[in-house]
């Protein structure tokens, strides 16, 4: 019979590679928590209301990518696609945005149905913070700033670079959107398919086309920086000012306008160049009309991004892996009595924090020890009858071949910390 496989542009995460997963997933939790940013937890599972309200219908995500189904009663039910729109939602649901600011991140799969390649999958990872309530330019420096930590804490090498840019308010994008279209409509039979489409519909969405030839149309297309309102100039000169005064280098990319609908004023990329073509690990930025949009009473400013988890853990590669993968101590034990001992010591090891694998089962000493050395333990505790009559245990340092002494067992837990923290690689 033929094994069934998983589906198309969903991956596994296997042992070997989940260690830089935990170890990344680590570093995003306390860097949110040092920045006060709290957790959220959501649904995989919402109305397709809500992201085509939110993220917009003719944005791609909406209009292409999509896991929607109805459901058993025939409502419309999509998996997420990203994070902002349930974050919002939760939110007006729960009261959290009465005259209160909130902080908070939150981290999980979502799904889109693009075509699977490099650093682009159906199931693909998010981590995402997300800030209510502050208006200004200092809540947007505090998420590049919060994200620049991050890189450094992966220690990535290169620093992803930042690319930063401004939408504006609506009479902006109105101003810019007519200038645009008139421009583009000088070229409209040399545009992609795609790009013919949006011309009617939504032109501003042209700019994120990775069509070659759009992009070279492009080029001399005008520019949103100089249809700014004054409000948005101010506070992207402020953005700016603070991103200097925290010493991170930016470009402004006058052709960076995201995907999605709800962005104004702020909007930024953090792009590397050593991912191919799927460069852009973080993104993000202002969407002040969003929570109002979807039925709040009051304007609630907002601002955010979310990062490609997929992305940023084949940046950091499997040399992150090796803390989490490893084990301390091996437990051998040869004969019944011994095994049942065994039990006591490795307890104990594990109480005071030590990661210890046990053989399972019978085997012979040649056998188990092999399996000690496979599972790279730095030591490994033997135990036969001769020791658990002279209450004592061997320890064996692996990959030294002549280190191995007999102690008493009341100085196990000592021993194995000094011939740990002397051999632990
Ligand atoms: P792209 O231009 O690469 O399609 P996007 O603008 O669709 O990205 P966002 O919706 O802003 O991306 O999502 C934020 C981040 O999530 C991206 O910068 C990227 O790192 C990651 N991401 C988005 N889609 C995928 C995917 N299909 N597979 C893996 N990572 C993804
Ligand atoms: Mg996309």
């Amino acid at each position: 019979m033929s094994t069934v496989q998983a589906v198309r542009g969903m991956n596994d995460i296997l042992p070997q590679a989940s260690g830089v997963w935990q170890h990344v997933e680590h570093v995003l939790r306390v860097t949110f928590d040092r920045y006060a940013y709290r957790e959220i937890r959501l649904p995989l599972i919402e109305k397709t209301e809500l992201f085509a309200r939110s993220i917009g219908e003719v944005t791609d995500i909406v209009a292409k990518e999509m896991y929607t189904f109805a459901d058993r009663n025939g409502e419309s039910l999509s998996l997420r696609p990203e994070g902002t729109a349930s974050c919002v939602r939760a939110g007006l649901e729960h009261g959290l945005f009465h005259n209160q600011t909130h902080r908070l991140w939150y981290l999980g799969p979502m799904f889109r149905h693009e075509r699977p390649q490099r650093g682009r999958y159906r199931q693909f990872y998010q981590a995402g913070a997300e800030a209510f309530g502050w208006p200004g330019p200092d809540t947007d420096a505090e998420l590049i700033a919060l994200s620049a930590r991050i890189w450094r804490e992966l220690d990535l090498q290169p620093i992803p670079n930042l690319e930063i840019n401004s939408l504006g308010d609506s009479d902006t994008r109105q101003r810019f959107r007519q200038k645009l279209v008139d421009y583009l409509r000088r070229y409209e039979g040399d545009l992609d398919h795609d790009s013919k489409h949006r011309l009617q519909v939504n032109p501003l969405r042209i700019l994120d086309s990775k069509n070659p030839d759009t992009q070279k149309i492009l080029t001399a297309a005008p520019k949103i920086r100089d249809c700014l309102d004054r409000e948005s100039r101010t506070h992207f000169d402020q953005f700016c000012g603070l991103l200097t005064l925290l010493n991170i280098p930016f470009t402004v990319n006058d052709r960076l306008v995201r995907g999605l609908d709800y962005y104004n004023r702020t909007v930024f990329e953090w792009v590397t160049t050593k991912l191919g073509a799927q460069g852009a690990v973080c993104a993000g930025g202002r969407y002040d009309g969003l929570v109002q949009h979807l039925g709040g009473k009051k304007q609630v400013p907002a601002a955010g991004f979310a990062l490609g988890l997929d992305r940023l853990v084949e940046l950091v590669g499997s040399e992150g892996a090796t803390w989490a993968n490893g084990v301390d101590v091996y437990i051998v034990a040869l004969g019944e009595a011994a095994r049942a001992k065994s039990w006591d010591y490795a307890e104990t090891l594990r109480d005071h924090g030590y990661r210890v694998e046990s053989f399972c089962g019978e085997g012979a000493m040649k056998n188990q020890l092999k399996r000690a050395d496979k599972s790279g333990a730095v030591v490994s505790l033997l135990l036969g009858e001769d020791e658990v009559c002279a209450n004592t245990v061997t320890l064996k340092v692996m990959r030294q071949r002549d280190i191995q002494i007999t102690i008493d067992a009341e100085d196990l837990v000592d021993k194995v910390g000094i011939l740990l923290s002397e051999y632990r690689v």
